[in-house]
């Protein structure tokens, strides 16, 4: 449970803050302390034993008299922190939507309790939260349940302290609460029959359907103008989706937390390709709603898959949806935030996170920098996802997609301003990625620009407070560079405050058309050549620019070693390069180099005296060896000792989990994104963290 906690006349610099934290580790307390006015505000959360005994040793510690203790909805916490606000203006600090909760699942199941099947079963501990909050503060009258009249029994709830829906705002019961469309019921058969039914959940709707039923899956891609991309899969329990895929601990830890995001988990058993195409990896998630668990209780698993269409944000609108033609599960509760499913997996023993959103928005990250004002940092284009920095906070936001697509572009800037004026930020300094083309940099007249890469960079030394100079590899798809060159595969040193680029992959001069980033036989031809014409465009600089990406390497290798030839989707060459390097039982060993033309030339000769996996898993241990070889270089020139990586290419286990082990026997201490994405979806932290440092 959590608690709220208000001691008086306590006098600040008595050592108050440290002894709380000190017992709440002895009790395995998590929560915070922070001065408040002449107060000392704690929310802290654990077992009602351990709470209790913690308040108990703090009053015979500190011979406390007055204080206040009060259950109220459950909040996540990773640790007990000291909270420092400098000021006495505290950010309102917001809750992610829960899964529901044990208790509320038993009491959904059980036929005696009088919330027996009830959809919207919720207490303080479980629910919608961020979705359903119009204005702070969070009571009832402000979140989206307040058009629902709480009847008598639920008031008598709400109103009893000791009970778990006491002060619970999302309280609900058959009797007064929000209602679907179609009974439970209706809606399993619906499905049972093979259909496609449109699910209303808690950040918008979901596509859902039977893994088995083909035809119905190939709609909903159509429906969805999705041709390739893997679909997430919803199963009813961790034992079913052991049928399906390996689980370890912690990813088992990871599908059962309160966020209940899609874990990317490695395939045993397969579906019909038309589910998750041809990756290696099943996106698995368990319910995370009482709708959900009804409905994967009678038939699981289910294709579940965020309802819009290719590029656009989730529909969370009930006009909309009836457009797509196909079934609804749909309730009379208004969900005011698009948001999706969140998307983790584990990489080199780590959290990583390729979507943030529901269940972590709008948790606010801590950095060791204090920003002079409230600044918001505008990420990126691709995977938007912007942020506000207030003192040492920073509130990222959900993911929205890609801003070329009109409508996210809407959904990004909508949800800005409606982030700010939800939590009261008003931002004097605006910060935007350097690239003059982003739609995300011309929204606003910015403040100050920060380069893509230096970004990345930074968001991993901010997630992880590194002090001292710090080696930095940002190896990505494309981002804007200082020098105007399309930047991809670099090399800082962190120190002094500064960022300084040491090395990058040679620059090769490439077709500067959007289609250099999905076909890979285009990027081939730019470092090898082998195609007349590209070669001529190339000779009279015909749009033409330079770039050091890694992103274009990898696809280049992919269709090199004819693995994959084209990008339906972001990283699909590189992904099914990975795939292939996993197949290998031994490596073909290369030459590292920050010569690509050499690299796949060299590939390209060895491609009849070894197979195509043995020289993919070459190809990545080159690219491992290279970032050691570099590190080690730099660690005599400047004594650096601790590494950071970032850019979307560490999403790649090979490469991340061999860079790790390659490093750490060499004595270096080496960090990587673990609670924003390594990708474009994390850059904004870069950009806080930047910009905070900037006089
Ligand atoms: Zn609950
Ligand atoms: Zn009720």
């Amino acid at each position: 449970m959590t608690q709220r906690l208000s001691f008086n006349g306590i006098v600040q610099g008595i050592g108050f803050r440290p002894a709380a934290q000190r017992i709440a580790a002895d009790l395995g307390i998590k929560g915070q302390v922070k001065n408040s006015g002449g107060n000392v505000e704690l929310i802290i959360n654990g077992s009602e034993q351990a709470l209790d005994e913690f308040v108990q040793r703090l009053i015979a510690l500190f011979e406390i008299k007055n204080y206040t203790r009060k259950n109220i909805d459950f909040i996540p916490f990773d640790d007990f922190k000291i909270v420092h606000s400098n000021k006495d203006n505290t950010t309102p600090f917001i809750t992610p939507d829960l899964a529901t909760c044990k208790d509320c699942e038993k009491e959904l199941n059980n036929k005696n309790n009088r919330r027996y099947h009830h959809p919207f079963i919720s207490c303080v501990n479980c629910g919608p939260r961020y979705t359903i909050i119009n204005t702070l503060p969070y009571d009832r009258e402000n979140i989206t349940m307040s058009q629902f009249e709480i009847c008598e029994n639920c008031l008598k709830e709400y109103t009893n302290v000791p009970d778990r829906r006491c002060h619970a705002q999302t309280i609900a019961c058959q009797e007064c609460g929000p209602e679907t469309n179609i009974t439970i019921e209706e809606a399993c058969s619906i499905l049972k029959n093979g259909s496609i039914l449109a699910i209303k959940d808690i950040g918008g709707y979901h596509l859902a359907c039977r893994t088995d039923c083909i035809e119905s899956v190939k709609k909903i891609r159509k429906i969805k103008g999705r041709d390739k991309k893997p679909f997430a899969v919803m199963f009813s329990s961790i034992d079913e989706i052991k049928k399906y895929c390996k689980v370890n601990d912690k990813e088992k830890e990871l599908l059962l937390s309160p966020a209940r995001p899609i874990v990317l988990l490695e395939k045993i058993r397969d579906f019909d390709i038309s589910v998750c195409g041809e990756s290696e990896y099943i996106g698995a998630f368990l319910p995370c709603n009482p709708i959900q668990i009804m409905i994967l209780n009678e038939i699981s698993p289910l294709v579940m898959t965020s309802a819009n269409i290719s590029g656009e944000p989730i529909i969370t609108d009930d006009n909309e949806i009836k457009r797509l033609g196909v079934d609804i599960l749909s309730h009379n509760r208004e969900i005011l935030t698009p948001l999706d499913d969140s998307v983790v997996c584990i990489n080199a023993d780590r959290v990583q996170f390729i979507r943030r959103a529901r269940g972590y928005v709008p948790l606010a990250i801590e950095i060791e920098n204090f920003a002079e004002c409230d600044t918001l940092c505008l990420g990126g284009d691709l995977k938007a996802s912007f942020a506000f920095l207030r003192d040492n906070q920073v509130f990222m936001s959900q993911y929205f997609g890609d801003l070329d697509d009109q409508s996210a572009f809407n959904a990004y800037k909508a949800n800005i301003d409606r982030f700010a004026k939800l939590h009261g930020f008003r931002a004097k300094k605006i910060v935007a990625d350097a690239h003059p083309n982003y739609f995300s940099s011309s929204i606003y007249s910015n403040d100050s620009f920060i380069q893509h890469h230096k970004a990345h960079a930074a968001s991993v030394i901010a997630e992880h407070k590194l002090n001292g100079k710090v080696l930095c590899f940002a190896f990505d798809g494309t981002g804007y560079g200082d020098d105007k060159a399309i930047w991809g595969s670099e090399v800082f040193l962190f120190k002094d405050k500064r960022m300084q680029r040491l090395a990058h992959l040679d620059y090769t001069k490439m077709i500067a058309a959007d289609e250099i980033s999905k076909n890979a036989d285009l990027a081939l031809a730019c470092y090898i050549g082998g195609d007349e014409l590209v070669e001529k465009a190339l000779e009279n600089n015909i749009n033409t620019c330079l770039s050091s990406s890694m992103g274009r390497l990898f696809d280049a290798a992919a269709a090199l070693l004819d693995i994959k030839h084209y990008n339906s989707y972001e990283g699909e060459c590189a992904m099914a390069l990975e795939a292939a390097a996993k197949k290998a039982d031994k490596a073909y060993r290369i030459e590292p180099s920050l010569n690509p033309k050499k690299i796949l030339l060299e590939l390209k000769s060895a491609l009849k005296k070894a197979s195509k996996e043995e020289l993919a898993l070459g190809f990545h241990l080159m690219i491992c060896d290279l970032i050691c070889e570099l590190a080690l270089n730099y660690k005599e020139e400047t004594g650096v000792s601790q590494i950071a990586l970032g850019g979307g290419v560490f999403n790649n286990r090979i490469i991340t989990s061999e860079t790790f082990s390659l490093l750490e026997e060499k004595g270096f201490k080496v960090y990587i994104n673990e609670i924003v994405p390594c990708g474009d979806g994390g850059i904004a932290l870069g950009q806080a963290y930047l910009s905070s440092l900037e006089v």
